[in-house]
């Protein structure tokens, strides 16, 4: 068993990378990749338990990027070598500004009289501290009824408390990703566009380098990962699969089988792998920051 989207405490998940290593072993997962938001903190920390395990650990990263004004995440796979040394410069850079904003969130929530103090989030989040934490903090201390409320009221985008951060767009996510040695791939498309109208889009993300398309995910059908897999030999894109594990943030959805009847074949490992010996780095073109 393969399960190629993981993430640990060092972004949103519950498990520490150590623990994280023992839950694959007992789900029995041979080839495991940690794809934390925005770090490769928890990849860093469960080299050395997974080689003492025996278990295959493989460096990628999910990039919270922006696409036509929206959200949309991108993983990137480091399957030949590590990502370079510009690439974790500009995470470090990335960070800078999310705990920047976090500096302003805490103030401006204060502001509108919800006082949740940068140590008590990042007491929770650490190195990735960011909207959700701050929520957990609201329902705790009691000014929500639960986490749904806090970003409905103040943290989402749209709502009065939202203080924004600095996030990449899509394709400079794909090519720093590039650059870097990686390939970025697409992940669950079922959350970027409902049914077909991800036809509509795939063509451009295509021409900013897209590597590959997630195919296996614990959000998608069978017959929805079937269709995937259609698009993906279509646009001679790489499958990628994975559970998107976040312990217990995600209650029931469990390493490797997702909610139970997940499958990753072992082939899109092999073919991941095969589409990284043939990328070769593009150097980054210069662009205006
Ligand atoms: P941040 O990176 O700190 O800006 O927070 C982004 C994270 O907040 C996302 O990855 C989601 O997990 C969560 N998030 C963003 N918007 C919402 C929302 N409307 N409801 C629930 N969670 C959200
Ligand atoms: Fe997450
Ligand atoms: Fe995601
Ligand atoms: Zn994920």
């Amino acid at each position: 068993m393969i399960d190629l989207h993981t993430h640990t405490n060092e972004s949103d998940g519950t498990h520490s990378p150590e623990e994280l290593i023992e839950e694959a072993v007992r789900a029995g997962i041979e080839a495991l990749a940690i794809t934390d938001h925005d770090t490769l903190a928890g990849y860093a920390a469960a080299v050395e338990p997974a080689r003492a395990a025996g278990v295959e650990l493989l460096c990628g990263i999910e990039l919270s990027t922006k696409l036509r004004g929206r959200s949309v995440h991108l993983l990137g796979y480091f399957l030949e070598r590590p990502p370079s040394g510009e690439f974790t410069e500009w995470l470090r850079e990335m960070q800078a500004s999310r705990r920047d904003r976090n500096v302003r969130l805490s103030a401006h929530l204060r502001s509108m009289g919800i006082d949740v103090r940068l140590e008590e989030a990042e007491a929770l989040g650490r190195g990735m501290t960011g909207r959700p934490h701050f929520a957990r903090i609201m329902v705790q201390k009691g000014y929500v009824a639960d986490e749904r409320q806090a970003f409905d009221d103040y943290l989402d985008e749209s709502a009065p408390g939202y203080v924004p951060r600095i996030e990449p767009q899509f394709d400079e996510g794909v090519e720093r990703i590039r650059a870097a040695g990686g390939l970025a791939v697409l992940p669950h498309p079922v959350r970027v566009a409902s049914g077909r109208r991800i036809e509509e889009l795939l063509p451009a993300l295509c021409e900013m380098g897209l590597d590959g398309l997630e195919i296996f995910h614990s959000d998608h059908s069978p017959e929805e990962a079937q269709y995937y897999l259609k698009l993906a030999r279509k646009y001679n894109l790489a499958p990628g699969g994975g559970s998107d594990f976040h312990g217990d943030l995600k209650p029931g959805l469990r390493l490797g089988v997702g909610y139970g009847d997940l499958q990753v074949p072992a082939w899109v490992l092999e073919e991941l792998r095969e589409a990284a010996r043939r990328a070769t780095p593009q150097p980054l073109r210069g662009r205006p920051r």
